[in-house]
C-alpha cells in the first residue's frame, strides 16, 4: 500500500511518499515560498537530492509539480498516480468534531473551514492542499488526520476554562491541544520499546521543538495536554510565550495602545525564547549566545526547562505517578543538556538518569539508570509515518 502524506502550510507544502508494506520512504520533499517568484522545490529519494528554484503560483501548482516529479523519477518506483492508495493530510485544528482520522468529503471540508477561526494560519492552508490533491487525484481517498484528535479523550475538567460557561460554549472556547499525532505516536512507540501494553502505563510525553507541548497519557488515553484553545498555551516556545496571566495581556494592550492583531503577533511571533533572549527562537543559537556569556539567553533556557519540569510534576500528580517520561522533537531528541536539566532532582518521583547514556542525539534510547522506577526515553517522532498509518488503517476498513 502506498500513502502520500501532505502537510500543507500557508506558503509551503511538505510531502512524503511511503510504502506501507515495509514503512519505507519512497520519496520526500518540500515546496517552499509558494506564491513568490523564487519558490524552492526540493525532492529527495534514495541518495538523490534535487533542488529547483522557480515561481510556484499557488498550492494547485505546487501539487502538480510534486506529482509530476514523483512520477518522472523512475527510481522512486511510482508508476502511476493510481498506485497511490490514499493521501493523508495533516490538519492542525479539528475542534471537538473529530476524535479520529476521516475520509474527506464536502461536509468535512466545511468543518475544517469552520475551525479556521481557531487556526487561521493552518486550516485554510490545509484546505488549499486538500483541494489541490483532490483535483489532481479525483479517485484517490483524501484523508484528514487531526492534531487535535488524540486528546479528544480529555474529561471536561481538563478542557473547560474558568470563563462564564455558556459564553465559552457559544464560542467553542476550550482546551483542544495540538501535536496529538506526535504524542500518540511516541507514547505507543515507548510502550512497544518497554514491551508493555500501553493500557498498563502512565506516560508523560514531552514534544519539545519550535512549538512545544506536554501530554499526560494514562493507559493509552490523553488525559491532559499543555496546549489549549490554540497552540499558544503552556510551555515557553520559540516565539510563543505560553502560560501567562491573561490580565497582563490586557494591561499591555492598554499601556502600549495595541490592537488585538498586534497583540496576537507579539504573543505568537515575538515572545518565548526569542522575546526573552532577544537573540533567537532557535535553541542552537541560544546555546552559542550562552557560551558567549549572554545572560538573557541563559534566562530563556532556564525558563524553558523550569516550565517543562512544572508540567511533568503536575501531570505525575494527575496520574498518581508516572512510568515513563518521553522526549521527542528537535530539542527533546537532540538537546541532551536540556533533558539532563529537566530530569535532575526528580528523584522524589522515581526519576534517575544515566548522564552518559543521555548524551546522545536523535535516537531511541532509555537513559534512565537500571534501578530507576521511571523510564526516561528519547523517542524520535515521525508524524508522517503516524499520518500514513492512520490513513492506511482507515482505508483498510
Ligand atoms: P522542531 O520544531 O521539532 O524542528 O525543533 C526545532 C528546535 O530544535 C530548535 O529550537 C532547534 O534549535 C532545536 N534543535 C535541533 N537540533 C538541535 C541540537 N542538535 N541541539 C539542540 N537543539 C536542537
Amino acid at each position: 500500500m502506498i500513502i502520500l502524506v501532505v502537510n500543507s502550510g500557508s506558503s509551503s507544502l511538505k510531502f512524503q511518499l511511503l510504502n506501507m508494506n515495509d514503512e519505507s520512504i519512497m520519496a520526500k520533499g518540500v515546496l517552499e515560498k509558494i506564491g513568490l517568484p523564487d519558490s524552492i522545490f526540493t525532492l529527495k529519494y534514495q541518495n538523490e537530492s534535487h533542488t529547483e528554484v522557480s515561481a510556484i503560483a499557488n498550492h494547485e501548482a505546487a501539487v502538480e509539480i510534486m506529482l509530476n516529479a514523483l512520477l518522472s523519477h523512475e527510481a522512486i518506483g511510482l508508476k502511476s498516480l493510481e498506485d497511490i492508495n490514499a493521501v493523508g493530510h495533516r490538519v492542525v485544528q479539528g475542534g471537538d468534531s473529530f476524535d479520529r482520522a476521516v475520509i474527506i468529503n464536502d461536509e468535512i471540508k466545511q468543518q475544517i473551514s469552520d475551525y479556521a477561526v481557531m487556526a487561521p494560519l493552518h486550516n485554510p492552508a490545509h484546505l488549499a492542499g486538500i483541494e489541490a490533491c483532490a483535483k489532481s487525484m479525483p479517485n484517490t481517498p483524501q484523508i484528514a488526520v487531526f492534531d487535535t484528535a488524540f486528546q479528544q479523550t480529555m474529561e471536561p475538567s481538563a478542557y473547560v476554562y474558568g470563563l462564564p460557561y455558556e459564553l465559552a460554549q457559544k464560542h467553542k472556547i476550550r482546551r483542544y491541544g495540538a501535536h496529538g499525532t506526535s504524542h500518540k505516536y511516541v507514547s505507543h512507540e515507548a510502550a512497544g520499546f518497554l514491551g508493555k501494553p500501553i493500557e498498563e502505563l502512565k506516560i508523560i510525553t514531552c514534544h519539545l521543538g519550535n512549538g512545544s507541548s506536554i501530554a499526560a497519557v494514562e493507559h493509552g488515553k490523553a488525559i491532559d495536554i499543555s496546549m489549549g484553545f490554540t497552540p499558544h498555551e503552556g510551555l515557553l516556545m520559540g516565539t510563543r510565550c505560553g502560560d501567562i496571566d491573561a490580565t497582563a495581556v490586557l494591561y499591555l494592550m492598554q499601556r502600549e495602545n495595541l490592537t488585538a492583531a498586534e497583540m496576537d503577533t507579539m504573543l505568537n511571533k515575538q515572545s518565548g525564547l526569542l522575546g526573552i533572549s532577544g537573540v533567537s527562537s532557535d535553541f542552537r543559537d541560544l546555546d552559542n549566545a550562552i557560551a558567549e556569556g549572554n545572560e538573557r539567553a541563559k534566562l530563556a533556557k532556564d525558563i524553558f526547562i523550569r516550565r517543562v519540569k512544572k508540567y511533568i510534576g503536575s501531570y505525575a500528580a494527575l496520574m498518581n505517578g508516572v512510568d515513563a517520561i518521553v522526549f521527542t522533537a528537535g530539542i527533546g531528541e537532540n538537546g541532551w543538556d536540556v533533558r539532563e536539566a529537566i530530569c535532575s532532582d526528580l528523584d522524589f518521583l522515581g526519576v534517575k538518569i544515566d548522564v552518559e547514556k543521555n548524551k546522545c542525539r536523535g535516537k531511541l534510547v532509555d537513559f534512565s539508570t537500571d534501578d530507576a522506577k521511571v523510564r526516561c526515553i528519547v523517542v524520535p517522532t515521525n508524524e508522517e509515518l503516524a499520518i500514513a498509518t492512520e490513513a492506511a488503517e482507515l482505508i483498510k476498513k
